[in-house]
């Protein structure tokens, strides 16, 4: 094991024969992928293409058919037996297909959860995946991040790396880059070393790779990150209590059709198959697994909308979501913030008057010197870069970073004050990084006699003689932040080149300023300044932000997503509450929610409010409050407990570190993919790649549509195996012999367990999906008539084929069993087609809107025609030729399913006829 640690940083470049500042060329690093492999740590839980072959044929149900062909083999019916095969070896593909489909979805999905990193590769920083990460790279670190890699920490700002994955210590570890006198040092003790899968939670710096992949500290104790959660939802354990519940009362139903019919006198072995392949035929074994495939194609559509799910459970969550709460920046407004107005206190400018040369009329009455100085503070006090974008093939300047910040930089650079120009001048020697409970970010940097002009810039004169500024002193502080977090430690102010106290009355004035401007949807952002002596002490940072002296704001808008608005109002006619939640100004916040429609009126709730309401009051109030400004991550934790103590589920976006336990305290964690930190998205059980509130939106949708079709399938299949059931039963009681042959029943179970039901889950979105309140999650799976319409349902069908069954053999006609295996299988198309829709009749929906589903009708109605008219296999399925009277007899009366189902919801509709009223009532 290499003593990393023990060495300084300049000697583990050296040995790792990398640049501290170009990195490795991308040549160099793409012979290291190629040496050391991919950066990511070996799979453990993928199930193989073997491991699903074989859960296929080792099921329970599976096994007991093989038995009973092995069984039939040595009493000599060698035909059976290759039937019963072929059956098990057909529906054993089958069920291949649809699970190796959900694992490659799965799969695909767990692909794209992989963070990115910036590292340094020929000179320039670039962002790619993870797992491109080779021994050698310069990575950049930022709070948020999952360590990416084993790394020497080459430069450490404050860095606080929490590594509770790794030592199982949770208070964070401060972090140096200086070499380490000792060199037997356990992990947590190696200060200069940051480890794989540990978190930034605080600073920033950078580090260099000396380990990826299995040789990290992390992939030696071999434990897995980055998992998509496999663990089964709460819909699949309620399914699998059902399923077990079902099976046990069909083995009683079966076992006495197996003694009845054994006292009737049929042949052991003939009654021995029947029970078998009735007991395949009854359990809704599948049902689990067909339920997994429908919420992973579920996660795949979502996808494709632009919503990562990361817990499947999250897909049947989604659907029943009552509350949305939505941060406002970059999630309702775009996040391309420009800045419009620059106010210094009295004095307000429109950002478009001002020109480099600074000789508008405006000159004249300005004071040119604050002006440069509010432009530089805020570029300085910045961590966002301005780079032109010379591969587009446009001279549009792109940034990197955040926007807010990006602005800032975008407007000095607009008259003439570049940010490397500035930071030359004034290079940066302290920081205390911006976090979203102070809402200010300072940085000290040290007076350099620079040249700051590159072109024709009054700004960058004036800022040149800086004797006005800082007179003999050596360093500068910057502080920006919320005006009123600012204020709080801000002693005087600047105004036309000198300090004067800050007034009571002028801190009225400038909060009456911010106001004005927040009252627009702007965001506001003061910027203040303090000459400092001595070099600062980086250890106790605090002491920074006091006395500090204003110096003015500057007024951004971002405007608001087109696509919101519509999103919000889908929201409300669906019975869901947007709310937002955001950092910035309460009048900011509410212009913003009005323009949206989120809110109407004036109510606003601010993180200092929130702290003085106990819960039982916030949980009255929460209910009836829109709009939360000025909050701190730890109040969303409040406000989901609250909303959820009120029995809502919610969906809860956030993007910072402190974000993650409100995440997971949502019943839906969403985090964001573009803006969003590692640790918010491994929090997350969904990750917005758009970072678009209508993407939640469009995903709760979704997901009420694969409830919906899940809930269809459940109905399809008990309803039918009900009326199987209920055939095998009664038949025997009317005196006939066993409707149904072995081979029969399986074929019969193998269609229309397979193809149709599988299709339902293709069906599109209900007309009323998101017109309609939510369900509550924990619904009852047989809630709102389900259970009654899966008992009619059976009965209904067993009676239309007992009818017609009963009728033919009482006449003495031969072909009633053939009518009966007919029927069986008619009833069950006509039942799938008119349970398309829970409440629409076909007519509305449209025969061709679900078209996967008719070709599955179409296909098992022509595959039962083979089996009725081919000589072949009439002998194997014990099937005779029937006139054109009796298919016609067979149609017409099977349809009287269909129509018996379409009934059953024009009633329905006629019930709910009469409460759709209420559904235009809910919170608008
Ligand atoms: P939001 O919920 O809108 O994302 P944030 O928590 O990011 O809010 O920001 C809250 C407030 O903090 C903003 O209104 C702004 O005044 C201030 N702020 C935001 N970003 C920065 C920054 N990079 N530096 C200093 N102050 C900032
Ligand atoms: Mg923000």
């Amino acid at each position: 094991m290499q003593q990393w640690h023990a060495l300084e940083s300049a000697v583990v470049i050296d040995q790792q024969s990398t640049h501290a500042i170009n990195g490795l060329s991308t040549a160099e690093a793409e012979r290291r992928l190629i040496q050391y492999g991919p950066n990511e740590l070996l799979e453990r839980g993928a199930k193989s293409i073997w491991w699903i072959v074989w859960e296929q044929l080792s099921a329970t149900m599976v096994l007991i058919l093989i038995i009973a062909a092995a069984i039939s083999a040595i009493l000599g019916d060698l035909t059976d037996t290759i039937v019963i095969l072929a059956i098990v070896l057909l529906n054993a593909i089958l069920g291949f297909t649809q699970e190796y489909r959900a694992e490659q979805t799965m799969a695909a999905l767990k692909k794209l959860a992989v963070p990115t990193v910036k590292v340094r590769r020929d000179g320039r920083v670039l962002e790619l995946a993870a797992r491109d990460l080779v021994p050698g790279d310069i990575v950049l670190l930022e709070v948020g991040n999952l360590v990416p890699a084993d790394g020497r920490i080459i430069e450490s700002v404050n860095i606080r790396i929490q590594e509770s994955a790794l030592t199982g210590e949770s208070e964070p570890v401060d972090k140096v880059a200086h070499a380490l006198a000792a060199t037997e040092l356990s992990i947590g003790d190696r200060r200069n070393m940051a480890y794989m899968g540990t978190v930034m939670a605080y600073g920033r710096g950078q580090m260099v790779v000396t380990a990826t992949g299995m040789r990290t500290e992390l992939g030696s104790i071999a434990a897995m990150l980055q998992t998509l959660a496999r663990e089964s939802t709460p819909l699949q354990r309620r399914l699998d209590q059902l399923g077990r519940t079902l099976a046990l009362i069909a083995l009683v139903i079966v076992g006495i059709i197996f003694v009845a019919g054994i006292l009737r006198g049929e042949e052991l072995q003939r009654m021995f198959l029947t029970a078998v392949s009735m007991a395949v035929a009854a359990v809704p074994e599948g049902l689990p697994a067909v339920v997994t495939i429908a919420l992973a194609l579920g996660a795949q559509r979502m996808l494709v909308r632009h919503a990562l799910i990361r817990k499947l459970a999250a897909v049947e969550t989604l659907g029943s979501v009552t509350v949305i709460c939505s941060d406002k920046t970059g999630t309702l407004t775009e996040n391309r913030m420009t800045v419009t107005v620059l106010d210094l206190v009295g004095q307000r400018i429109a950002m478009a008057d001002l020109q480099p040369e600074a000789r508008s009329s405006l000159s004249s009455s300005i004071d040119q010197r604050t002006l440069a100085l509010i432009l530089a503070g805020g570029a300085l006090c910045n961590d966002a870069l301005l780079v032109s974008d010379v591969q587009g093939g446009n001279n549009q300047p792109s940034i990197i970073g955040d926007p807010t910040e990006g602005a800032l930089v975008m407007a000095a650079a607009r008259l003439g004050l570049s940010k490397a120009a500035l930071e030359r001048a004034f290079p940066r020697i302290a920081e205390l990084p911006f976090d979203s409970v102070r809402k200010r970010m300072t940085t000290v940097h040290r007076v350099e006699h620079a040249v700051i002009l590159e072109q024709p810039s009054a700004y960058a004169s004036l800022l040149e003689e800086q004797t006005w500024l800082v007179g003999e002193t050596p360093y500068i502080a910057f502080t920006k932040g919320a005006v009123d977090s600012l204020l709080e430690v801000t002693g005087a102010l600047w105004r036309d080149g000198h300090i004067e106290v800050l007034t009571g009355q002028t801190r009225e004035q400038i909060v009456e300023t911010n106001n004005q401007l927040a009252l627009s949807g702007m965001r506001v952002l003061g910027v203040a300044f303090r000459p400092v002596d001595t070099p600062v002490d980086t250890t106790a940072p605090i002491q920074l932000e006091r006395d500090l002296i204003f110096i003015g704001m500057f007024g951004m808008i971002d405007p608001a997503r087109a696509e919101v608005k519509d999103a919000v109002a889908i929201c409300q006619r669906a019975g869901i509450r947007p709310l937002m939640i955001t950092g910035d100004h309460p009048l900011t916040a509410l212009a913003i929610a009005h323009e949206l429609g989120i809110s109407q009126d004036q109510q606003v709730l601010t993180g200092s409010e929130l702290d003085r309401l106990s819960d039982q009051e916030l949980k009255i109030l929460v209910e009836r409050v829109p709009v939360y400004a000025r909050v701190s991550p730890e109040h969303k934790l409040r406000i989901v407990q609250a909303l959820q103590t009120n029995g809502q589920i919610v969906a809860m976006t956030g993007d910072g570190v402190n974000d993650a336990p409100a995440l997971k305290k949502a019943d839906i964690g969403v985090a964001m993919g573009i803006t969003g930190t590692d640790v918010t998205k491994e929090a997350a059980d969904m990750v917005l790649q758009d970072d678009n509130f209508a993407t939640i939106v469009a995903a709760v949708a979704e997901g009420r549509v694969i409830f919906d079709n899940i809930r269809k399938f459940i109905r399809f299949l008990m309803s039918t195996n009900a009326g199987e059931l209920w055939v095998m039963l009664i038949a025997p009681l009317l005196g006939m012999p066993l409707p149904l042959l072995p081979l029969q029943i399986l074929w019969v179970n193998l269609v229309t367990d397979g193809l149709p039901a599988l299709a339902l889950s293709a069906e599109p979105p209900e007309q009323h999906a998101m017109r309609r309140p939510p369900h509550p999650p924990n619904e009852h799976i047989f809630a709102r008539g389900l259970g009654r319409s899966i008992l009619l349902g059976g009965i209904v069908m067993a009676l239309i084929v007992l009818g017609v069954g009963y009728s033919y053999w009482w006449l003495g006609l031969a072909q009633w069993q053939t009518m009966i295996f007919l029927t069986i299988t008619l009833t069950q198309m006509a039942n799938v087609l008119a349970i398309r829709s829970e409440r629409d009749s076909l007519f509305r929906i449209g025969l061709l809107s679900n078209k996967p589903l008719l070709g599955a009708v179409m296909l098992t109605v022509a595959l039962q025609l083979l089996l009725i008219y081919t000589p072949a296999l009439q002998g194997l399925f014990n099937t005779m030729a029937l006139s054109l009277t009796d298919l016609l007899i067979g149609i017409a009366t099977s349809s009287l399913l269909f129509w018996f189902v379409e009934l059953e919801k024009w009633l329905g509709r006629r019930r709910n006829g009469s409460q759709s009223g209420a559904i235009g009532t809910l919170p608008r």
